[in-house]
């Protein structure tokens, strides 16, 4: 079975052009069809010769991600079905807000991650996406952006389905086609990659020294209520997770975002802000306070006007950045933790 060309490299695509006796100049070419103009078919390829398109063709599979489905929301959210070529199944959301549009990219096709609040985590993971599928979402997304709301995406998040940092490798491979000047070009800093906190990708991007933004889905600073929320803080507790934290921050320079969904009772607290406020001490950060959304089946509620205000006010009153995030695309499942394929 012919590979698909773009899990190819540079380097291994330059070997394939010189052993058709072509000059190397054809592996730039190529490359920028791939990942500048986003080709899906070789014969695309028009400043190629015909016979190297066509020795292309006979060695490699040229495969994307296609829209199986759009649902437009009140608010004028869209999410979009993507299908993957073995028939998966996915899905990402545009967002405009305020002139500016954000692409909401998935990682994984489901997610093994479990969090207690998330549709998602019922689907199990079945498989990462490529480098080339995610890279797709953009490019897609991209098109539909300019076509719905006149404008180009102003930036991508890594908050859809699955967990990135369990797709470390062709998640960062993607992001170098989106942001270098062989790809799309797009700068790093409208780029967010989020997480619910593996230390030890998070080790990994600070080593890397990665130029995107990081975001953490914390949700609440004590152990016990985040271990009974998301199973993965029993591997990766606050005082780990702090410490990836402190050494992202040392090698990026780069501010924190904390992702923080308020559940009616369960962490809308002032105790439970005092202990957001002590953990948010250790890097320069913000917080997004998040509604959320209620899941089909789910215990969890949406926290009160008035418990969202004492909350935001205590933290406001210890210097910390706060934003709300009012909740997006709710009437077609398209908001936070909402994603779960169903457009399927
Ligand atoms: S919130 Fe994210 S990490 Fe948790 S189950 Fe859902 S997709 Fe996975």
């Amino acid at each position: 079975m012919p590979k698909d060309i773009r899990e190819l490299d540079d380097s291994e695509i330059n070997s394939f052009v010189l052993a058709q006796g072509e000059k190397q100049f054809r592996t730039r070419q190529i490359m920028e069809w791939l990942w500048k103009k986003a080709a899906n078919d070789f014969n695309q390829m028009s400043n190629l010769p015909a016979s190297l398109r066509k020795s292309l063709e006979e060695n490699f599979t040229l495969t994307g991600l296609s829209v199986n489905s759009e649902q437009i929301s009140r608010d004028k959210t869209r999410k979009y079905g993507f299908q993957c070529p073995d028939g998966m199944l996915v899905e990402g959301v545009l967002i405009p807000s305020q002139g500016r549009v954000t692409a909401c990219l998935s990682s994984q096709v489901g997610c093994p991650l479990n969090c207690s609040f998330c549709a998602t985590a019922s689907l199990k993971t079945r498989r990462n996406l490529s480098a080339g599928e995610i890279f797709d979402q953009v490019t897609i997304l991209q098109d539909h952006s300019q076509k719905a709301y006149k404008t180009n995406l102003s930036n991508l998040v890594f908050m859809g389905m699955g967990e990135p940092l369990l797709n470390y490798d062709n998640v960062l491979q993607a992001i170098s086609y989106m942001t270098s000047e062989k790809g799309l070009g797009i700068s790093p800093r409208r780029i967010t990659l989020s997480t619910v906190g593996l230390t030890e990708g998070i080790t990994r991007l600070a080593n890397d020294r990665v130029r995107f933004y990081l975001a953490i889905s914390l949700h609440t600073a004590n152990d016990e209520k985040r271990s009974s929320l998301m199973p993965v803080n029993k591997s990766n507790p606050l005082a780990s997770l702090a410490d990836a934290i402190k050494l992202f921050h040392q090698e990026t320079s780069s501010r924190i975002t904390y992702e923080y969904l308020l559940m009616k009772d369960f962490n809308d607290s002032i105790q439970d802000a005092r202990e957001l406020a002590e953990f948010c001490k250790i890097t320069p950060c913000k917080i997004n306070l998040i509604e959320y959304n209620e899941v089909e089946g789910s215990a969890y509620k949406k926290t009160t006007h008035e418990r969202l205000q004492a909350f935001l006010d205590f933290l406001e009153s210890k210097n910390l950045i706060v934003n709300i995030r009012r909740s997006r695309g709710h009437d077609i499942d398209a908001a936070c933790g909402q994603l779960a394929g169903k457009s399927a």
